[in-house]
């Protein structure tokens, strides 16, 4: 990959560095859309920090850091309840490793292919950069699908996917945890082959394990408290809180229903949720218990919600959630869930903050709509860093063999998210853009890990 000599970073970075750089990314990663998207994304914001550290583009950081330190991909072969044979990909793309063993979990989903794995893994390294852990960047997954699998399936897929992946893994060296489709039943499975495969019961080698076997308190709750109490203190900077807001959660998966938990908690009237059928809006707020139990068993669609629930609640088959008002908007769900016309119906509707539960779930023109409508953005790598922040308690746990009360943990993590819009916001403010947490975001994770990889030579 070639850059342009340094002497012209002061002039325009952006142009002069950065524009050659992504050209040369695209033409490296054909294909790989949401990679192009997630790293462009960061590129855009860069300028600035590049012209200030002109070593960092003599020492080739951007180059280095979006090509991913180790690229594994490989054969998942199982067999389902009827004898009959599958063969899945497996993904593991350990990223970066200057600030600690590679961490990021696993994504078990049929649209799971090198692209969106990279694009995640990318994610990563800024996102456990900014939670100040000692924590590298990976990600993985498979495109199998654990939709109508049996127990006995997915315990078989999980077997095969470890069999291969336990080799490149280690408590020091990639600790995988769990993304979509990969929960504490799929941790449970992954980690009982990785440790009869090598005969070590090294609890820091996974995170997202069930509390009775080296889990953390708080891990599976992480997410989406972290990215409701990361909402809070943005709207504390503008003297407002949650207390009486109207949300909007998409999703109905672990991060969805933990945010909306800790936005009822904090006095939010959370109306919405969805699933890929449709979404449900339930005017008096989302009744949790009924939410969990509907999703713990049976078929788990937001649909049989409405039915039980009746009364203020209506499903709407085949729609998006950011139709309904709301002054919060907590995509929870997948990447480019929010269009740019869905932006353009929120601001109309009048939101006043976004912040993203799941991992790039506004698209670039939405993320335009809502900068320039002044709404508070915060992007995933700073909103949900609560997750993978716990993960790296439970890491700290398991090495010292102890475990911790869940409201030990819970303030920790309440620290952690404090501590991350604290950096976000005064890095944006540093560099020119206030109340900009994407620009604070990418800069304060580039910086940290562009430093350390200034310190470690040129690996
Ligand atoms: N998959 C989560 C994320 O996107 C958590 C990763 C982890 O705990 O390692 O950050």
């Amino acid at each position: 990959m070639t850059a342009e000599p340094h002497t012209q970073v002061h002039h325009d970075s952006r142009s002069r560095v950065i524009e050659p750089l992504y050209a040369e990314i695209l033409r490296r990663n054909r294909g790989e859309t949401e990679f192009h998207q997630a790293v462009r994304e960061v590129l855009e914001t860069l300028g600035p920090v590049l012209a200030k550290r002109p070593e960092f583009v003599d020492a080739r950081i951007i180059e280095r850091i979006c090509e991913p330190e180790r690229q594994l991909i490989f054969r998942v072969p199982w067999s389902d309840d009827s004898g009959d044979i599958h063969v899945n990909r497996g993904f593991r793309v350990e990223f970066n490793s200057s600030l600690g063993p590679y961490k990021g979990g696993l994504r078990f989903h049929p649209s799971v292919n090198l692209g969106i794995v990279k694009f995640l893994g990318f994610e990563q390294i800024f996102k456990n950069a900014l939670t100040g852990m000692p924590i590298g960047g990976g990600k993985g997954g498979s495109d199998f699908d654990p939709k109508n699998r049996s127990d006995a399936e997915i315990m078989r897929f999980c077997q095969s996917f470890m069999t291969e992946l336990h080799r490149h893994l280690g408590e020091y060296t990639d600790v995988p945890a769990g993304d979509i489709g990969v929960g504490g039943r799929e941790i449970g499975y992954l980690f009982g082959q990785y440790k009869r495969i090598t005969n070590r019961y090294e609890s820091g080698v996974l995170t997202g394990k069930g509390l009775g076997w080296g889990g953390s308190q708080a891990r599976t709750e992480a997410t989406g408290y972290g990215c409701v109490l990361f909402t809070a203190e943005m709207l504390r900077t503008r003297g407002e809180d949650l207390d009486g807001q109207r949300v909007a959660v998409s999703g109905s998966g672990n991060v969805a229903i933990y945010a909306t938990e800790k936005a009822q908690q904090l006095g939010a009237t959370v109306v919405t949720c969805s699933d890929s059928d449709g979404y449900v809006v339930d005017d008096k707020g989302i009744d949790l218990d009924l939410l969990k139990e509907v999703k713990e068993s049976g078929r788990g669609r937001v649909s049989e919600y409405a039915q039980r629930r009746g009364g203020a609640s209506r499903f709407v088959p085949g729609r998006g959630v950011w139709e309904v008002p709301c002054d919060v908007a907590l995509p929870c769900a997948t990447q480019n869930e929010i269009t740019g016309d869905d932006a353009i119906t929120l601001v109309r509707n009048g939101v006043k903050a976004v912040a993203e539960g799941a991992n790039m779930p506004t698209m670039p023109e939405a993320v335009r709509v809502l900068q320039e409508a002044g709404v508070a953005f915060a992007p995933g790598k700073a909103a949900n860093a609560g997750g993978v922040a716990t993960s790296a308690l439970e890491m700290q746990q398991n090495a010292s063999r102890d475990s911790w009360s869940f409201g030990y943990t819970e303030e920790r993590l309440a620290d952690i998210m404090r501590y991350i819009h604290h950096s976000c916001h005064t890095t944006a403010e540093r560099y020119g853009s206030p109340g900009n947490y994407v620009v604070g975001a990418n800069i304060a994770g580039f910086e940290v890990v562009a430093d350390a990889m200034l310190a470690q030579g040129l690996i």
